[in-house]
């Protein structure tokens, strides 16, 4: 699965703010700068929302963007911040908007370019993603994390290549067909999976209540298949099917640009053992949501049951991005249907 991107960056903007007393008249500095008092009110509004951005409080955060840009909507900080809001709130095409006028009156805001590439990417527009996230690295080529971006391209572009080549469109109920990696089968039916889930973990970010997100990914497959996968979970490794790890160096090569995966060890084309890797501290040092990492289970779940490609519709968990918003995560109808064709 590949991350979107938008939460990278917290460099939300402060302005400073001055209100002082000029014989009769106020005069409002931003900057330094004499401003009307519409403008200065917006900053204010602004940094507002930038404490709530930090604390992670987008609802609070985009009421206050909202007030600032009623009374600046030009506003660049305030826009950019919309943005990575929207993005967080989950609402991909409002934030696209926003972003794409912001970008298009002033073409050098880099976290503006990165912030809509991440929602193009949420939103299943791989092509306008990739000319996002390329603007973005023209403008900020040494971008501390610049070479996670160039993986995330690569990465992109391949998915693209592959949706060209198949020239297929996805079935209404199922993915599994015309997906360009295709399914790969266990070569033993012989149920329930045998699944270890480490009970806890020392690695950076890890929180106790990984444990039981990543144990109810699993149930929730079963539950949503209504049995036809089942699992128990065993104390042991070396008793497993499917073993988790957690992991926190998102530049371990295994991650590239991704937050989890799935590595399945196969033999005769068919699925022997399967390990799932999930990432506990993301860029910038900052912990996935407990919604984000139950997504991110959920789906490396359903590639380790072997469902090897990606579905083009995002209400599915096996959609290629992952949806940062705060909803919690669910197997759909469509994601049941792909793994009832593995599982006949
Ligand atoms: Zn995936």
């Amino acid at each position: 699965m590949i991350l979107s991107c938008a939460r990278r960056f917290f460099g939300f903007a402060l302005i400073s703010v001055m209100c002082s007393t000029a014989a009769q008249a106020q005069v409002y500095e931003i900057d330094g700068k004499t401003v009307p008092k519409n403008e200065y009110d917006a900053a204010i509004f602004s940094n507002d929302a930038r404490k709530l951005l930090q604390e992670q409080k987008w609802a609070e955060a985009e009421s206050k963007l909202k007030q600032a840009l009623e009374q600046d909507p030009k506003m660049k900080a305030a826009r950019n911040n919309m943005g990575i809001v929207l993005v967080r709130l989950g609402k991909y095409d409002e934030a696209i908007a926003v972003l794409k006028s912001l970008v298009e009156d002033d073409p050098s805001q880099s976290m503006a370019w990165a912030t809509l590439g991440a929602s193009y990417m949420s939103v299943g527009k791989i092509d306008d993603a990739i000319v996002c996230y390329r603007k973005f690295l023209v403008l900020e080529p040494n971008y501390r994390e610049a070479a996670r971006y160039k993986d995330l391209v690569k990465g992109l572009e391949a998915e693209a290549a592959k949706r060209k080549t198949t020239g297929t469109t996805q079935a209404a109920d199922s993915y599994a067909s015309s997906t360009p990696q295709g399914t790969a089968k266990w070569a033993s039916f012989a149920q329930p999976f045998k699944v270890y889930v480490p009970a806890t973990s020392t690695v950076r970010g890890y929180k106790p209540e990984y444990e039981k997100i990543l144990i109810e990914a699993f149930k929730k497959w079963q539950s949503a298949s209504n049995d036809k996968v089942r699992f128990e979970f065993v104390d042991k490794v070396e008793n497993s099917d499917i073993d988790c790890v957690w992991k926190d160096d998102p530049t371990e090569a295994v991650f590239k640009a991704e937050g989890g995966h799935a590595h399945l060890e196969t033999l005769g084309g068919k699925i022997k053992h399967a390990k799932i890797y999930l990432l506990t501290v993301w860029s910038m040092n900052l912990t996935p949501t407990d919604a984000i990492m139950g997504k991110l289970a959920l789906h490396e779940v359903g590639h380790s049951l072997g469902i090897l490609g990606h579905s083009d519709n995002r209400d599915d968990i096996m959609f290629f991005t992952i949806d940062v918003s705060p909803k919690e995560g669910q197997v759909s109808p469509r994601d049941v249907k792909t793994l009832g064709e593995l599982y006949k």
